[in-house]
């Protein structure tokens, strides 16, 4: 097991998924190994007037450029300050189609950010996301040293998707343990 030294940032290596292993749920990109899954989950929490939406998904290299390197100039951030809340292209989770930054339909507003962890979506996926094979990427304090994400899931349902995430289990062995 490997721990990162203070402020130091661990971002991992993926491979960026080919864009037909794609489909579209509703406006955004998942892999379509875990559609079924996303679905079943998002139409069992409306049955309990739960309303999960989904911000963000696959991103290939040029949009996780964007979102490290533009909007990070936008902001006026350091690398060292994106580093620990955005990875840079070819690092990210989303490469895989398997991550999905999901959002609150009641509370659209509650964008990226800590109050996530408030909405009734967070408290719902926490309860159950794991039933249907999805697990918290950055939990808080976690050994790669990455901000809190209480947005950020990724699908570890079957053999495939698990294998795209094995390097992070050098950090944390994150199967579903409901
Ligand atoms: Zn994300």
């Amino acid at each position: 097991m490997f721990f990162a030294q203070k402020d130091t940032v661990i971002h991992l290596l993926y491979d960026i998924e080919p864009a037909d292993s794609m489909v579209y749920f509703n406006k955004v990109r998942v892999h379509k190994q875990c559609y079924s899954a996303l679905k079943k989950m998002i139409e069992d929490a409306k049955k309990e007037n739960i309303y999960i939406g989904i911000r963000s998904a696959y991103r290939d290299s040029a949009e996780q450029a964007y979102q490290f390197y533009y909007l990070g100039d936008l902001y006026k951030q350091t690398i060292q300050q994106r580093l620990k809340h955005t990875a840079p292209p070819k690092y990210s989770e989303h490469h895989t189609g398997f991550a999905i930054d999901f959002m609150d339909l009641q509370y659209p507003n509650v964008n990226y950010g800590i109050n996530f962890e408030k909405t009734p979506t967070f408290k719902w996926l926490q309860k159950n996301a794991c039933r249907y094979g999805f697990v918290l990427s950055f939990p808080p304090n976690n050994k790669q040293n990455i901000q809190y994400e209480p947005w950020h899931w990724r699908y570890e349902g079957n053999e495939y998707a698990r294998s795209k995430f094995e390097k992070s289990y050098l950090y944390r062995y994150s199967n579903c343990d409901k």
